[in-house]
């Protein structure tokens, strides 16, 4: 019996200003190097203990102050993919800055670990304040999927998809979301992955597989080094990282015990191997902020 489709498991590879928003001049990429490292170690261990190849989204910026640990993910049989150079929104960069800040992040990561990103993820799901051309960059340049429509209004807009589907010739594979009366809520990552109930992200993950899709669920370094971070956190970055009701770690354990995850990439081409993906020739982009 051929083993079942992974759902995709990815880490956004960057420090926890770049989540959260303080001012970066605040804390600079090289004072979070300890606490990446920590997330880092304990997202290999808890993969390898389960045989789980993650992709990362690396930061350009990461890549180059941490090659040696972008070495080992590498080593270690883990997908590289690209989330950009310095966290900036693609909007806000538009179509000129958002390829070169495509092609410095590329350079930087393909540097560092010897793999060319195939995947892309907008930092902070601006993806979806862009506009079309923000997919005909990564077609140019060669990416075969994209994950960063998100189908919850507060983070992408109303009326995108919650399944793989394909726009202008990239594949998309959204982030996992719970559907509600109010719209997505965020189930595979974030505030819904550390506190909705297991039983609600298993029930999730069970109907997208059960109709042919894999879940997409991603997770930050921070997010599992939050011990020593605590400390150094601004008093509101500090509230918003340890609003959690569950160990992170404990959590994705379960659920890796109960179903397949992989990378991006197989769990699209597990997806692809069923049939073709809808095509969407221009999804419901969110008005660009003034
Ligand atoms: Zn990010």
């Amino acid at each position: 019996m051929p083993a079942a489709a992974p759902n995709a498991f990815t880490v956004d590879l960057e420090g926890w200003y770049q989540s959260l928003r303080p001012d970066p001049d605040e804390v600079p990429l090289a004072a979070q190097r300890d606490g990446i490292r920590e997330g880092v170690d304990r997202l290999l261990e808890l993969c390898g203990r389960r045989g789980v190849k993650a992709t990362w989204f690396t930061l350009g910026s990461v890549a180059e102050l941490m090659p040696a640990e972008l070495r080992a993910i590498a080593g270690a049989g883990h997908e590289v993919a690209s989330h950009g150079y310095g966290h900036d929104d693609v909007d806000l960069l538009g179509a000129e800055g958002f390829a070169a800040d495509l092609a410095k992040a590329e350079g930087l990561i393909e540097g560092a670990c010897g793999a060319k990103p195939r995947g892309y993820r907008s930092p902070k799901w601006s993806a979806g304040r862009a506009g079309a051309w923000y997919f005909d960059a990564l077609r140019q340049r060669g990416y075969a999927y994209d994950s960063s429509l998100n189908p919850v209004p507060l983070l992408g807009a109303r009326g995108m998809r919650h399944d793989v589907h394909r726009v202008r010739g990239v594949a998309e594979l959204p982030p996992t979301a719970v559907r509600t009366l109010v719209g997505g809520l965020p189930c595979g990552g974030s505030v819904g992955l550390r506190n909705l109930t297991h039983r609600v992200i298993a029930r999730r993950v069970a109907a997208l597989n059960a109709a042919g899709e894999p879940a997409m669920f991603w997770v930050h370094p921070w997010e599992l080094a939050q011990k020593r971070l605590a400390g150094r956190m601004p008093l509101a970055t500090r509230l918003v990282c340890n609003v959690a009701r569950v160990d992170l770690a404990a959590r994705l354990d379960r659920l890796f015990g109960e179903f397949p995850f992989g990378t991006a990439q197989a769990a699209l081409d597990a997806r692809v191997a069923r049939g073709p993906l809808p095509e969407v020739e221009t999804p419901a982009f969110r008005e660009a902020r003034a």
